[in-house]
């Protein structure tokens, strides 16, 4: 199944693709590019309806958006807890289970999804954890959990349907301005205009793309560039301010208007 326009997934074309032959979906959350959100709850609603297994990829929407798993029915969901989430890069996974898949065996069991007050017993059987902990598979990394910890408890206190709220505002902010200071300069928003299919970042799309980004990086700007044309900023509800979005479009503005761009290479660089 193909994107119509290159940016979006239509979910008309997901459930289409739910033949017969299909034993088990896994979509993601928001979709890494265009920060389109997929109804997840209408996905889950239509694969259960042809006896399809569906799970979901939620890198790029945990610590964003908020999310009803359980209410939606989907079986399984999983991510890194390093992008909005502030783990840190290599950091611990997670992982959702829907309750009705609780005391399945797991496909690739390891000693750490035993059921945790028998894990020391040392028994040749394994006799695995009730919950999501059966599909551990070995002692989760210490030093890289610890910084989640933290991160956690601002998530908690700050709670994510605010997050949501200001991430949602600030993020339309970004997307005013660009329209109106950087009309005419060729970018393209790339991210759906309603609240309900946007996740937590802009996509900006301009044929200049990798060496606007490199441009960025020289005036302090942290971007990622997309292969072939796209810049995604992602300010931070937590601690991104409006007077810094609105700095880095005019850092944009400026980098545009006096052509700072054309001293790189308008290829991306290892890391982009
Ligand atoms: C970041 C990301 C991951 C996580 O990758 P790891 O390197 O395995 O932690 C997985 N899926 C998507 C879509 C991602 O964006």
């Amino acid at each position: 199944m193909k994107s119509r326009d290159g940016r979006f997934l239509e979910e008309d074309d997901i459930i289409e693709a739910m033949t017969d032959d299909i034993a088990l979906i896994i979509l993601p959350t928001v979709l890494y590019r265009s920060g389109q959100i997929l109804d997840m709850k209408r996905l889950t609603a239509e694969a259960h309806k042809r006896g399809i297994v569906i799970g979901f990829d939620g890198c790029h929407s945990i610590g964003a958006i908020p999310h009803s798993f359980s209410e939606w029915d989907v079986d399984f969901a999983y991510w890194c807890n390093y992008k909005h989430l502030n783990g840190g890069p290599g950091g611990v996974g997670g992982l959702y289970v829907n309750r009705k898949h609780f005391g399945t065996m797991p496909g690739l069991a390891g000693w750490f999804g035993s059921k945790k007050d028998k894990q020391f017993d040392m028994e040749h059987t394994l006799t695995p954890a009730e919950s999501a902990g059966a599909y551990q598979i070995g002692t989760p990394h210490v030093l890289s959990c610890a910084p989640l910890i933290g991160s956690l408890d601002i998530f908690i206190e700050a709670g994510i349907e605010n997050i949501r709220e200001k991430s949602l505002k600030i993020n339309q902010y970004l997307m005013d301005l660009v329209e109106f200071e950087l009309k005419d300069m060729g970018f393209f928003i790339g991210t759906p205009r309603e609240d309900i299919r946007r996740g937590g970042h802009v996509s900006l799309e301009h044929k200049e793309a990798a060496r606007i980004c490199k441009a960025l990086k020289e005036n302090g700007v942290i971007p990622d560039f997309r292969a072939p044309n796209i810049i995604r900023l992602a300010p931070v509800a937590l601690y991104t301010s409006y007077a810094e979005v609105w700095e880095v479009v005019q850092i944009l503005k400026k980098i545009m208007s006096e052509k700072q761009y054309e001293k790189y290479k308008n290829e991306r660089e290892v890391v982009a």
